[in-house]
């Protein structure tokens, strides 16, 4: 079994390329079938999130827009304690259809996050597409409507995603050696 390293750990192969690229086209048809006729607005989370939004993009054949965004969150004066922020959004999403682009949903809160932030900004609709789901993770109840693939709760690197920001540049996705 094919094995890499990344910096101090082992990490074996577990979702071959032509695995990833197959669920990719089969979420963006799903996409193009279900938004025909509008024109949405791609927001991609950085920085997993960005060979993922690459393919996935590729694949889209609507009129479509992309922004890759970060979720700033910080201390300051509001009711919850948190100031949330969406940077890099530079594309006006009021009465937009918005979809999220995720690298991966964990326990959900990142994602639950985002969507209470970018209701603000009063899109016309909010769906949230991730490459990868740990479904035995989840902390919320959060409607994950496009999913490409569910995976153990073991940690993961590869197409986009980091161990200590090393291992984003691998064409397949590798699981930590137990
Ligand atoms: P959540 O808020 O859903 O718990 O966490 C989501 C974020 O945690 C992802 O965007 C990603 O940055 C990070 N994350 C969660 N699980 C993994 C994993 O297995 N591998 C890597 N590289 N990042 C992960």
């Amino acid at each position: 079994m094919q094995t890499i390293q990344v910096k101090d750990k082992k990490f074996v192969l577990s979702i071959p390329e032509k695995e990833i690229l197959e669920q990719v086209a089969r979420v963006a048809a799903e996409i193009n079938r279900d938004y025909a006729g509008q024109e949405p607005v791609f927001l991609a989370v950085l920085n997993g999130s960005f060979i993922f939004a690459a393919d996935l993009l590729r694949e889209i054949t609507l009129p479509s827009q992309i922004s890759f965004v970060k979720l700033a969150s910080y201390d300051g004066v509001s009711t919850t304690g948190k100031i949330r922020e969406v940077l890099g959004l530079n594309i006006d999403i009021t009465g937009r259809p918005v979809i999220i682009v995720e690298d991966i949903v964990d326990t959900g809160l990142t994602m639950a996050h985002m969507l209470e932030t970018l209701e603000g900004h009063n899109p016309s609709s909010i769906a949230i597409c991730t490459l990868l789901l740990k479904p035995e993770k989840l902390k919320v109840k959060l409607d994950v409507k496009y999913r490409c693939l569910e995976i153990p709760n073991d940690f993961i690197v590869g197409y986009g995603l980091d161990y200590d920001q090393y291992g984003r540049n691998t064409r397949d996705i590798y699981t930590i050696e137990k």
